[in-house]
């Protein structure tokens, strides 16, 4: 099965209303192929699906003020059912606001924030559940790469995942190496393609042929204007999770890179 190509930008914790809106104009006036436009099939293989995450605060404005064929996702959202727990973001919030996705297990909230892999799997059925699309984040450190247990963590962090969602329709996995985010120093287009491939074939052996032949495995981690095309002729990228590179115009260059 056809899997197209998915550019997010992730924004993190950066940004105020008016940088946020030149933002946003520079992607309205982007010149990308658009399905909205063209609306032909033929264009499906080199037509972007483009979402990007603001912080929570800015949601609702990026939204409002957003092209209608790029899409919003929240960086994060709370484990389970929204209540008593004070400075968390629910699901039902997203669902309530019409944010169609959500990204989460960020390696950022993994080490900084201590989220588990298994809590990072009871997040993202729980916003599969609500109906919510989420960039699940696996991803391995320096230290566990140069021990050779690269693929050993990302199974782990995949199977913690897996165990708990049986619908892969909205879900999209970003191997993100952590030693590549926000360093500079990018995976070489034969490292990431190494690691999808081992990822693709886990999910053939542990979930099933076709989810694994259909879920899109995306690449995050010092992607800018200048490496992405090589990345995205990689058979097995199939997109990109962009952070620093996605609050400059150079993410238009990114979405292009769709082969
Ligand atoms: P980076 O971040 O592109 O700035 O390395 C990627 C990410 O954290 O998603």
């Amino acid at each position: 099965m056809a899997r197209k190509f998915f550019v997010g930008g992730n924004w993190k914790c950066n940004g105020t209303t008016g940088e946020v809106k030149k933002i946003v104009t520079t992607l309205n006036e982007a010149e990308v192929p658009s399905e909205d436009v063209v609306g032909s099939l033929i264009l499906f293989f080199w037509v972007a699906e483009v979402v990007v995450s603001p912080p929570f605060v800015f949601l609702p404005l990026v939204k409002s003020l957003l092209r209608s064929d790029f899409h919003v996702a929240a960086q994060n959202c709370w484990v389970r059912k929204g209540g008593a727990f004070t400075g968390e973001i629910s699901a039902e919030m997203l669902v309530n606001l019409g944010i169609p996705w959500v990204i989460l297990g960020h390696s950022e909230r993994r080490a900084i924030l201590n989220e588990s892999n298994d809590f990072v799997g009871d997040k993202v059925a729980y916003a599969l559940s609500l109906g919510l699309k989420v960039i699940a984040c696996i991803g391995e450190t320096l230290e566990q790469r140069e021990s050779g247990s690269t693929m050993a963590v990302v199974a782990a962090q995949t199977k913690a995942i897996a165990d708990k969602v049986s619908n892969w329709d909205n879900v999209v996995f970003a191997y993100e190496p952590v030693w590549a985010i926000g360093t500079g120093k990018v995976a070489t287009p034969a490292q990431a393609q190494e690691v999808h491939c081992e990822l693709r074939k886990w999910l053939k052996e542990n979930v099933g042929a076709e989810i694994a032949a259909s879920t899109r495995i995306i690449y995050g981690g010092s992607v800018n204007g200048a490496n992405c095309k090589e990345l995205a002729a990689q058979r097995d990228v199939d997109g990109f999770l962009v952070g620093g590179a996605s609050l400059k115009p150079e993410f238009i260059d990114i979405i292009k890179s769709a082969t």
